[in-house]
């Protein structure tokens, strides 16, 4: 799904590990959270869905706009209803805050990934025909393509940088529609 947050910035859920999106869960909530932890713990009936009874506790999304900071929180009286909160202080919109509110508690430290797709043929709706994809909380630069050897020297470049940082935990490199590289990490041979 996606929506248009108030500034124009369109905020996509398409996708896993966004830096921008969390899920709330009541306080009200979390002795039961607590409990489900416990009962994972011991040894338990199969038919128990464990993940479905904390499923059930974790349905609220929030997003955060990458463009202006505003937050849009699911009500939790009507799901699908999503609502805007403006930052402010003292009443006074505040453009300048923190566009990390939902990155991982691990901020800069989280392992993400790294994606690279190539197409000789350029399909209309991209604009280059290499883009590298790094899924992290660093802001990595020079991820877009028109020549192909530039592009698999980026590639192999940040691979090696990324996974000498310990950054990532899988990467992959798709040529014409093959994939041509992938590597997870503690699975190396
Ligand atoms: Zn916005």
């Amino acid at each position: 799904m996606k929506f248009l947050c108030k500034c124009g910035y369109s905020i996509h859920d398409t996708t896993d590990s966004l830096s921008y999106k969390g899920t709330l869960i009541a306080d009200q909530d979390m002795n039961e959270f607590w409990d489900i932890i416990d009962k994972a713990e011991q040894p338990h009936d199969k038919k128990t869905d464990i993940f479905l009874e904390l499923e059930k506790l974790m349905q609220r999304n929030v997003y955060q706009c990458h463009s202006c900071g505003r937050v849009f929180i699911e009500d939790q009286a009507n799901k699908y209803k999503l609502v805007m909160f403006t930052p402010c202080t003292d009443g006074t919109p505040e453009p300048d805050v923190s566009r990390k509110f939902f990155n991982s508690s691990h901020m800069e430290n989280w392992k993400g990934y790294l994606h690279a797709d190539w197409r000789d043929e350029k399909p209309e709706w991209c604009e280059h025909h290499g883009e590298i994809y790094p899924i992290l909380n660093i802001n990595i630069e020079n991820t877009e393509f028109d020549d192909y050897e530039a592009f698999e020297k980026r590639f192999y470049e940040l691979f090696e940088h990324l996974k000498g940082l310990d950054l990532i935990t899988d990467a992959s490199l798709t040529i014409n529609g093959k994939r041509v590289f992938e590597w997870k990490h503690g699975k190396e041979k």
